[in-house]
């Protein structure tokens, strides 16, 4: 359509990452269809604009089921294409691993899409496993229950399968054996099965390297595996052991590493199958990525091969190790988190204002005779920048800001000086950035440059609360405009948080071929909202997410996509001023008590009237309710080009 709407596809990557969900409309406007190549679809600002009028305001968490559903059925599609493809004589089935996001509408519509295909769960501690064993599963499929376990652990495991569900209890060290067959022999009823996780020697690529190879955290030894199975045909239970497992990380950006480790616990699992032990289960575990900067490559927040690949590789892997072995194809299970949820949810927000380095409209520069040196040299660097001396006159200018701050630290200039000084720096600086990116070659120092100069948004949200990832681990999310995508953005940024932590900023950002390290916006005007949408954030986002600075949940909505666009199936209010800090143990009770006293005190010394005091009282109180984060519609400033 418009070259404008093209353009700013590119310079957000939406089509890269957007794996056939995303979209920008006629109006600019940034959209989300319900799967891949289906026409309906959601206009993301007509959303944040309803939830508005209902008094929903940003930062707002945008859940859409059908993603997870879409997901659901890629990764299903893939494996039985794959099956056919191969002649392969097992099949296929998920465990949805709890602990990538364990929201009870994710779970129950991976539930609903994966029962279709006889998808399980995954649960790794006994909270999830608690939450599991409440929702209903097909009958054939499983709960496989990985992480360490005490007996607790495992007598809830086994509550489970009295009730009928397929428990796979996965051992992961040698003295859960032990209460197994303890629990066993005390156990009426159908037992649970169980799995062993081997600890591979291939290791995975990505930032989640460590969770492969001999040093890993998790995974029995040969030796262990050996004494796990001479234990069980001891005690006479064999015949409880039918799963191998293994999982070598999240995020595994290179397909090499998965091959290699596919093909070690194949010959693993033909190896135990052939010392008569009744197996028939292979987990492959989790770890397939999502192109969160949508480059196809072995970056860290990318990978290097597509759904269909993956399932190929898998399944022609084991079926060519156990053919050689002339073991039977096991049944394969995948334990994908990240895959499936990801893309499900979308955090919207909007742009505050703008942090200003320096605003020449309150330190206007006039020039008098009694200047000191440096600031008139400033100022002539300033009248006298080129195309041609810029690089030279950065330099000079770096120089002189120097003996600005000396001067000022030996009480030599005075604070107004100092201002003037710093706005003739920035202005140098802004000079010499627009000539530098005019040249062909920009020097390094320069891009630094442009990093310096760069708009700092003030957006409402909290890195730690809503991209704890990206606070931790670097890894990045892709960021976008919600609305004017049919005008090309021209101001660079990065985002700074709303907490009060240096660390709560957003300076990179995802590219086809680097990391941006600015990202292009719109100016912001003043009166009106400008809003950003952080995508992908559905797997592990919000359980990792923080409490910093009190933030807490922000509200969210639940969002179904029809032939009509789309409709709000359910609103949850974000966590409110009050709840928040009883998080940190300040009950309500004592906190409208504290307030009280103070007001008491007050009155009693005559200082407040009782009906001030009452007036006092209920507005704290009442802002019980409030939420956390910042209540302010339009942007309060109009940023302007810098260097016109
Ligand atoms: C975390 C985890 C998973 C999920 O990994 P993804 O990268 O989200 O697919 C699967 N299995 C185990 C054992 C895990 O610890």
């Amino acid at each position: 359509m418009t070259t404008a709407i093209e353009q700013t596809l590119e310079t957000y990557g939406i089509e890269n990452w957007g794996a056939g969900y995303f979209d920008v409309n006629r109006k600019g406007n940034l959209i989300i269809h319900p799967a891949e190549g289906d026409a309906r679809s959601a206009d993301l600002k007509e959303i944040i604009e309803d939830l508005a009028r209902r008094g929903i305001n940003a930062p707002v968490l945008l859940r859409f089921p059908q993603l997870v559903a879409a997901q659901v059925r890629k990764l299903q599609r893939a494996f039985s294409k794959s099956i056919r493809e191969y002649e392969y004589q097992g099949s296929h089935m998920c465990v949805y691993p709890m602990k990538v996001n364990q929201q009870r509408s994710v779970v129950e519509e991976y539930l609903r899409e994966g029962s279709r295909y006889d998808f399980g769960l995954e649960a790794g501690s006994k909270a999830e496993l608690y939450a599991a064993l409440a929702l209903e599963q097909p009958a054939d499929s499983l709960l496989v229950l990985n992480g360490f376990k005490d007996q607790e652990f495992i007598q809830l495991a086994f509550a489970g399968a009295t009730v009928g569900k397929r428990v796979v209890i996965v051992i992961e060290k040698l003295n859960e054996l032990d209460h197994v067959l303890n629990t066993a022999e005390r156990h009426e009823g159908p037992l649970p099965m169980l799995g062993i996780r081997v600890k591979l020697y291939s290791k995975g690529s990505g930032r989640w390297e460590k969770s492969g190879g001999e040093a890993a955290k998790f995974g029995l030894t040969t030796t262990e595996i050996l004494e796990v199975i001479r234990r069980l045909e001891e005690a006479d239970r064999i015949d409880m052991l039918k799963l191998l497992h293994f999982h070598i990380g999240s995020q595994l950006t290179d397909i090499k590493r998965i091959k290699n480790a596919m093909k070690e616990a194949a010959r693993v699992y033909a190896k135990v199958y052939q010392m008569k032990v009744p197996i028939d289960l292979l987990d492959v575990g989790g770890g397939m990525a999502v192109d969160y900067d949508g480059s196809k490559t072995a970056f860290d927040s990318s990978a290097n091969y597509s759904a269909q690949e993956f399932a190929n590789d898998v399944i022609y892997t084991i079926k060519l190790v156990c053919d050689d072995e002339n073991v039977p194809h096991p049944t394969i299970i995948q334990e994908s988190g990240r895959f499936l949820s990801a893309y499900h949810a979308i955090l919207v927000t909007n742009v505050l204002d703008e942090i200003e380095t320096v605003v020449e409209d309150i330190t206007p520069i006039e020039l008098d005779d009694d200047d000191p040196q440096v600031v008139i040299e400033l100022s002539d660097l300033r009248e006298s920048i080129t195309v041609k001396n810029y690089r030279e006159y950065y330099h000079d200018a770096l120089e002189h800001r120097e003996e600005l701050f000396t001067l000022f630290n030996l009480g030599l200039i005075s604070l107004e000086d100092r201002a003037k000084g710093e706005v003739l720096f920035w202005d140098v600086c802004e000079r010499a950035d627009k000539y530098a990116q005019q040249a062909k070659y920009v020097a390094e120092e320069f891009d630094d440059l442009r990093r310096l100069l760069c708009a700092k948004y003030l957006t409402n949200f909290s890195v730690f609360r809503s991209v704890p990832d990206h606070w931790a681990l670097d890894q990045l999310f892709p960021i976008v405009p919600i609305h004017g995508l049919n005008k090309p953005p021209t101001e660079y940024t990065t985002l700074c948080d709303i907490t009060c932590d240096s660390d709560g900023i957003i300076d990179k950002f995802v590219d086809l071929h680097d990391v941006k390290h600015v990202l292009e916006l719109h100016p912001l005007v003043a009166g009106e909202p400008y809003y950003l949408a952080f995508a992908l954030v559905g797997a592990y986002q919000e359980v990792m997410g923080n409490n910093h600075n009190l933030f807490g949940a922000p509200h969210e909505a639940h969002i179904h996509i029809d032939d009509e666009g789309y409709l709000i199936k359910k609103v949850i209010r974000g966590t409110t001023v009050g709840e928040a800090a009883e998080r940190a143990r300040y009950d309500r009770s004592f906190l409208h008590d504290g307030f009280r006293r103070l007001i008491n005190q007050r009155v009693k010394d005559s200082e407040l009237t009782e009906a001030e005091g009452t007036e006092l009282a209920e507005f704290y109180e009442s802002r019980y309710g409030a939420y956390t984060y910042l209540e302010v519609n339009g942007a309060r400033t109009r940023s302007r080009r810098r260097g016109d």
